[in-house]
C-alpha cells in the first residue's frame, strides 16, 4: 500500500485570492515546491483535494478549471514534482446553480474525495497526512481516519481546532521533524 499527503489547494498550494481561476492570478505560497520535493522523496503520493464551488456558483467552468489544473501540473513538473491527482468538487448545497445545487459526499468536511483517492491509489490512510488551512479540511481528514492532520494558518490562530498541528510557515513542516515520526 501507498501513503499519501492530502493538500487542500487554495490557502496551501496558492494563495486564497478569492475563487481564484485564471492562471496570472495565481501567487504560489512560499515553501510549496521545497515542501513537495521533501514529500515526494519520502515516498508520499502528493493528492489535491479542493473544493470548488466556484464552478458550482457559475463564477468559472469546469473547463477553466481544469486549464488552471494542468497549467499547475507543469509547474510542478518543471520542479521535478509528480503530482498524482487533482480531486475536486464543484457542488454546493445552496448557492450552486442547477445541476450543482446539492449536497455531497466529495465535499470537505465530508471525507468523499479521500476515500475515492484511497480506493484508485491503494493508499494506507493510516500512514497518510493532510494539510488544510481551512477547519473543514482539518474535520475532512479526521473524518476519513488519517491520523496526522495539519493546519496552515499564516495569520493569526483564531478559535479552536482540531487539528494535529498548526504552523503558519510551511517550511515548519520540514523543521518540526514530524513525519520522521510516521513510519
Ligand atoms: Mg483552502
Amino acid at each position: 500500500m501507498n501513503r499519501a499527503v492530502f493538500l487542500d489547494r487554495d490557502g496551501v498550494i496558492n494563495y486564497d485570492d478569492h475563487y481564484v481561476y485564471k492562471i496570472e492570478d495565481i501567487r504560489f505560497i512560499e515553501g510549496i515546491f521545497e515542501l513537495l520535493i521533501y514529500l515526494q522523496n519520502k515516498g508520499y503520493l502528493l493528492i489535491i483535494i479542493t473544493n470548488q464551488a466556484g464552478i458550482g456558483r457559475g463564477y468559472y467552468t469546469e473547463q477553466e478549471f481544469k486549464t488552471l489544473t494542468n497549467w499547475m501540473l507543469g509547474k510542478f513538473k518543471q520542479q521535478g514534482i509528480h503530482l498524482q491527482k487533482v480531486y475536486y468538487c464543484p457542488y454546493h448545497p445552496n448557492c450552486g446553480i442547477g445541476q450543482y445545487k446539492r449536497d455531497s459526499f466529495y465535499r470537505k468536511p465530508n471525507p468523499g474525495m479521500i476515500l475515492l483517492a484511497k480506493r484508485e491509489w491503494d493508499i494506507d490512510l493510516s500512514k497518510s497526512l493532510l494539510i488544510g488551512d481551512k477547519e473543514t479540511d482539518i474535520e475532512a481528514g479526521i473524518n476519513a481516519g488519517i491520523p496526522l492532520n495539519i493546519l496552515f494558518r499564516p495569520g493569526v490562530m483564531d478559535g479552536h481546532t482540531k487539528a494535529d498541528l498548526v504552523i503558519n510557515d510551511l517550511n515548519q513542516i520540514i523543521a518540526s521533524g514530524i513525519l520522521e515520526y510516521q513510519k
